[in-house]
């Protein structure tokens, strides 16, 4: 069995040998590398990240730290790209990827958890507003965004979940923690949907990133500059000292299985007509050729890394939706609590350097999810008790 595996990574190796041959993940002095993993135990149905209205936790990311998070992928002429150059630097990425992308493109999604990375619902469809929508439609955009992305890797997606266009609401992230899954939003926007050049996208990411002190970092893999940019802004991010953390799952998500049935012979036909046909082998399953390429790479180089638990006690949900029911109703503006951060278009006075935010999506259905900026402080060292 072992001599059939690396014989066919040597034949797939002469087609797709990538720019990760030579690398030496034990010590990568030449890469920003990892610094250490997060485990995030999604069963109290958390929300991470600074840009939303409802309650969330407090960061679990010190000082100079970043996520790096890729959304609306897979695509067939980013996303491989961005793996590679992921590969190159010995580092790890959580992928948000829309349903219908990845039963589309099952190989490249299947490449993505054969390189170590996390793999994270954002919908089946990409509906710009999930909030807006009968509540019943809404649940099955979510549920069968994971339930697609489950048929398409063929198991081992996180219970992760990035709102489209980051408009969350109450009810919704109630339905979240029922199914137990963590939602992220981000703490800074690239802009990678409105910014073409490649070295003007790395000038404004690393720009952001040092005046935030880091963060959850928000790119799409399906714009060809953040394929050009990627190798700069990690470049420019270990020069200027800052350290890449990789969240991963506690346990996978346990998708619907009436929906996944429904996606498993559309996932199985387009397999079979990939220009990367994986190979199947006994008790792995399918493996991508475009992850064989690569498997020179030790997977495991850094398992020695610290591994810190996140488990956040559940929050009320039913109290929130609560709230925003009376709040709806009264068309009075509640204060938001002390504790959370107040988003950066509703704060215009108190926005550093006198630059005015753009209008929020919600203000304006027709605006792009990165239309706007958060500007705001880093959330600055406050205590994140469910850290273990
Ligand atoms: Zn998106």
């Amino acid at each position: 069995m072992r001599s059939i595996f690396v014989a066919s990574i040597s034949v797939a190796g002469v087609v797709f040998a990538g720019p990760a041959g030579a690398i030496d993940c034990s010590a990568p002095e030449h890469a920003i590398g990892l610094e250490r993993i997060v485990e995030v135990d999604a069963s109290g149905g958390p929300l991470f990240g600074a840009i939303s209205k409802q309650q969330k936790e407090p960061t679990f990311l010190r000082e100079k730290e970043v996520v790096l998070t890729f959304d609306d992928g897979p695509s067939p002429w980013v996303t491989p790209r961005i793996l590679d150059t992921l590969e190159h630097h010995c580092t790890r990425a959580t992928f948000f990827s829309v349903g219908k992308m990845a039963v589309a493109y099952p190989v490249i999604t299947r490449d993505i958890i054969a390189r170590g990375h996390t793999l994270a619902g954002h919908t089946w469809a990409h509906p710009r507003q999930l909030p807006k929508m009968p509540a019943k439609r809404a649940q099955d955009e979510i549920e069968r965004g994971f339930a697609a992305l489950d048929a398409a890797a063929g198991g081992g997606i996180a219970p992760f979940f990035r709102f489209t266009g980051l408009n969350d609401s109450a009810p919704l992230l109630g339905y979240l923690q029922d199914r137990g899954v963590a939602t992220f939003t981000v703490d800074v926007v690239t802009d990678d949907s409105f910014i073409a050049d490649p070295a003007e996208l790395t000038r404004v990411t690393l720009a952001r990133v040092v005046k935030r002190g880091g963060g959850i970092l928000l790119f799409h893999d399906i714009k060809p500059a953040t394929a050009k940019a990627l190798p700069a802004i990690l470049e420019g991010l270990k020069e200027r000292g800052f350290k890449v953390v990789h969240m991963r799952q506690r346990k996978a998500y346990v998708p619907r299985q009436e929906f996944v049935a429904g996606y498993r012979d559309k996932v199985a036909a387009n397999l079979e007509k990939s220009p990367y046909k994986p190979r199947l082998m006994p008790f792995y399953g399918a493996i991508s050729v475009l992850r064989q390429a690569n498997a020179a790479t030790p997977l495991n180089a850094q398992s020695d890394l610290p591994v810190a638990v996140v488990s956040p006690a559940p929050r009320d949900r039913r109290l929130l939706k609560r709230r925003s029911n009376k709040k709806k109703s009264s068309k009075r503006r509640a204060k938001p609590p002390a504790e959370q951060e107040v988003l950066p278009w509703k704060k215009k006075r108190a926005l550093p350097g006198g630059e005015a935010p753009a209008a929020s999506p919600e203000q304006s259905p027709a605006a792009s999810t990165t239309s706007w900026r958060h500007i705001g402080p880093h959330p600055a060292e406050r205590a994140a008790p469910y850290i273990q």
